[in-house]
């Protein structure tokens, strides 16, 4: 069988659970892969690079782009908006790759309903909510109300963990970690039906 299409692998869980910091450390073990960069519309964090963490961009630009239909996925999220732009998507499913979302539940829920037969999903948070304060406070890129948001968002996303294919507990950063390369090598090896049905065919027909 032929796994040439590429697939999706969705990381979601709140802010501060480790999601950027897994993503570095497998990348070097998973093969080819796109990490989706997202557009937003919340201010830019003290070492954050724009292009690189995300393309900042105001409300108009944002809302241009809903109309014109260029988001994959979008939601608002702590207040601000968030999307993923179909383009570069598409460009590397075509070519094979493995594509990473850190998006949130919502955005979880749309890809599902759109791509469902090459998605594949994880939840990564924290042991605990006490733990994701800890981080929260020791990360110091938030003012307090923001933080507070933050936990309340995340109190209200665990609930959804059973719409995910996985849960891993970013507890040991080198566990989660090798957890997840299993999880993203499986994602790869996932078969859109298009696929069965070719293969399904040929296996019929070809002597
Ligand atoms: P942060 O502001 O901490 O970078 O991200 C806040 C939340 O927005 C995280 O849960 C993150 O997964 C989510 N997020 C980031 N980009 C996107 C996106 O393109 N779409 C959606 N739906 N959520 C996103």
């Amino acid at each position: 069988m032929n796994h040439d299409t590429g697939a999706i692998l969705v990381l979601s869980g709140p802010s501060g659970a480790g999601k950027s910091s897994l993503i570095k450390k497998i990348e070097k073990e998973i093969g080819a892969y796109y990490f989706s960069i997202s557009t937003t519309t919340r201010p830019i964090r003290e070492g954050e690079v724009e292009g690189v963490h995300y393309y900042f961009v105001d409300r108009e630009q944002f809302e241009a782009d809903i109309e014109e239909e260029n988001f994959l996925e979008y939601a608002k999220v702590h207040g601000n908006y968030y999307g993923t732009s179909i383009k570069p998507v598409k460009k590397a499913l075509k070519e094979g790759k493995l594509v990473i979302f850190d998006i949130d539940v919502q955005g979880h829920d749309a890809v599902q309903k759109r791509l469902a037969d090459i998605t594949t999903s994880v939840f990564v948070t924290t042991p605990t909510l006490c733990e994701l304060k800890q981080r929260l406070n020791a990360r110091g890129t938030d003012a307090q109300e923001i933080i507070d948001g933050r936990i309340d968002v995340a109190k209200r996303e665990v609930q959804r963990i059973s719409e995910y294919d996985y849960l891993v507990i970013n507890d040991d950063l080198d566990e989660a970690a090798a957890v997840l390369v299993n999880i993203a090598k499986a994602a790869r090896m996932k078969i859109p039906s298009i696929k069965i049905n070719e293969f399904v065919l040929n296996w019929e027909d070809i002597c």
